[in-house]
């Protein structure tokens, strides 16, 4: 932390700033970071931050609860009919899908497997523009469009 060192102009910096210049992700100083254009350090607000390690991060895909609430309701009668068939607690799936719960990884690619839907990104650290377009376009009025054909 103490050493910070602009990749650009190779200058000792206090902060360092993640910017894309010409199409690469650098740290650099104050200064130069107006070369480029910033990169948001922060996961984006929308999706839901479940892990973290060196390499990646992975997030909940956005209105995860009603995505697994209409894929259940697709092809099971209820959430009671599902949750007996796979041992879940109503109590409990219905706070997911409320999305009062936070979701673990587990949880999530347990459901993704069951349901056969994509509940989460994975993003490499260096590449979050990249990823960020290729999200699943659902949008909700996709979702009630689905919800109303029932
Ligand atoms: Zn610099």
């Amino acid at each position: 932390m103490n050493d910070a060192i602009c990749e650009v102009c190779g200058k000792k910096a206090e902060k360092l700033y993640s910017v894309m210049i010409e199409g690469s992700q650098m740290l650099v100083c104050k200064e130069c970071a107006s070369l480029g254009k910033k990169v948001s350090q922060k996961p984006p607000k929308k999706m839901r931050f479940i892990t973290k390690d060196e390499e990646k991060e992975e997030y909940l895909i956005e209105n995860y609860g009603v995505i697994i609430k209409n894929k259940i309701l697709e092809k099971y009668r209820d959430l009671k009919e599902f949750c007996k068939k796979y041992n879940y607690k109503e109590s409990y799936l219905k706070k997911v899908i409320d999305e009062e719960l936070p979701l673990s990884i587990d949880e999530a690619r347990k459901l993704e497997r069951i349901l056969k839907i994509k509940l989460i990104v994975i993003e490499k650290k260096e590449n979050y523009e990249v990823k960020e377009k290729e999200l699943p376009k659902i949008t909700l009025g996709d979702l009630i469009k689905e919800k109303l054909n029932l």
